[in-house]
């Protein structure tokens, strides 16, 4: 097997060491190491992270293979710095039988840039009235562990019940998307001065919180795991902040999108901005990089939502919610957490790559950077400055809200079981 001998990397943002990977695995990390015939990349004091993992990505096949397919939506993963993502259920047909998540998880396995764990649905056809195969889906060659309705809220409380219940005999968790269906009926974007002024339908945050204070209850009663999604709202903070502190077993996620833009930009009606659930206000932002600094909310997420051109170049009430997230993620990270204080690289490994794969079960990422590791890792010049050009995704989608916008770092390369799927910032 080859031998790659990474030289004086800032290992989690530490002193620089050099790293050598032997075939699938890493070696040994150290000072001054030599290895005979192994290929050598200077890494120049750049950042050397555990690959990173997405807990929380929508990869669209089947289905709707226009938007995104395993493969492009992996190739865009490893692009920025993924080495293992975890597919949503919402596809067509969904994600609610053995079957489907063994499709998913095989072609993950084919397209070899990233590996693919499959969320299956919690309901049937996501419909919320039946719990789907759960322990199908777990038992198969998939292994699912991670259950979502995601686009979707489990509003029925007993079947959220029944589903907390069911995935306690195996470990699993469920990923709830917070949103009561009723509050958000029409609803285009977050309520607040700028929903009113523009007329438009009010998206509340009460909508998101009853349904987080509800289930972090349910949690408790049935001594289960909850999940909370993209959590977007300072009161989902404080929520979550009070069930942690009574030992509720929650974890929560923000995506890289909460963390930076406000609905301020919606007065724009560019529909690049439309999401759910949707930006919300400074305050709002401010919490949430607040939360992820202190370890309210455990880990960031993309919600990686490719759209083709004519789903979101349309008129704002009609355009698709969502937005691509894997290629800019970590730029969006260390733009708004690293170089504003809050958050060193150690932090960054803790938030993208070590918890997001306790979170879901997944051995062999979120390891450290050591000897006798797989050699999933994820080099990263945090001194570049670049513009963000959609032109040059891997995604095949172009959905991004950071077009033109500067953002910090790159991901010079990514290397899945020690083998380079991203070199000098291309896709090997
Ligand atoms: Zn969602």
């Amino acid at each position: 097997m080859s031998k790659i001998l990474i030289r004086g990397a800032k290992v989690l943002g530490g002193e620089p060491q050099d790293v050598l990977i032997d075939g699938e695995t890493i070696a040994e990390v150290g000072t001054g190491l030599r290895a005979e015939g192994a290929q050598v990349i200077e890494a120049d004091g750049k950042i050397l992270l555990p690959g990173l993992v997405d807990l929380h990505t929508h990869l669209r096949e089947p289905g709707r293979e226009d938007s995104e397919t395993v493969l492009t939506g992996t190739r865009a993963a490893a692009s920025g710095g993924y080495t293992a993502v975890f597919a949503m259920a919402n596809t067509f047909p969904v994600a609610d039988t053995a079957g489907v998540v063994e499709q998913v998880w095989r072609l993950g396995k084919e397209s070899g840039y990233c590996d693919v764990q499959p969320i299956g649905a919690v309901t049937v056809g996501l419909e919320g009235k039946q719990l789907s195969e759960l322990g199908a889906m777990h038992d198969s060659a998939a292994g699912v562990t991670v259950f979502s309705d995601d686009g979707k809220c489990v509003d029925d409380a007993v079947i959220m019940r029944r589903a907390l219940e069911y995935v306690k005999a195996f470990g699993g968790v469920i990923a709830q998307h917070a949103q009561e269906p009723r509050l958000t009926e029409g609803a285009q974007m977050n309520e607040g001065v700028v929903s009113a002024e523009l007329g438009l339908g009010g998206w509340p945050a009460v909508a998101e919180e009853s349904v987080i204070a509800r289930d972090v209850l349910l949690a408790e009663h049935v001594g289960s795991r909850v999940h909370i999604c993209h959590l977007s709202t300072a009161g989902s903070v404080e929520i979550v902040r009070w069930a942690k502190s009574r030992g509720i077993d929650v974890t929560a996620e923000v995506t890289p999108h909460h963390l930076l833009l406000t609905d301020e930009l919606v007065r724009s009606y560019n529909p690049v901005y439309k999401v759910n659930p949707p930006l919300r206000t400074e305050r709002d932002v401010m919490a949430l990089r607040e939360a992820l600094a202190d370890g309210t909310i455990d880990i960031v997420a993309t919600d990686h939502a490719p759209h083709p051109h004519e789903d979101k170049d349309c008129e704002w009430a009609a355009a698709a919610m969502g937005m691509v997230g894997l290629e800019t993620a970590l730029s969006v990270v260390q733009h708004t957490m690293v170089e504003t204080g809050l958050l060193d690289w150690a932090g960054v490994a803790e938030r993208m790559s070590f918890t997001p794969a306790r979170i879901g079960s997944l051995a062999g990422h979120g390891r450290p950077v050591a000897a006798g590791e797989p050699a999933n890792l994820t080099l990263v010049d945090s001194a570049y400055r670049g513009v963000v050009d959609p032109a040059g995704f891997a995604s095949r989608s172009r959905n991004t809200p950071y077009e033109g916008r500067e953002l910090p770092g790159r991901v010079t390369h990514t290397f899945l079981r020690g083998r380079a799927t991203v070199v000098d910032g291309n896709l090997a």
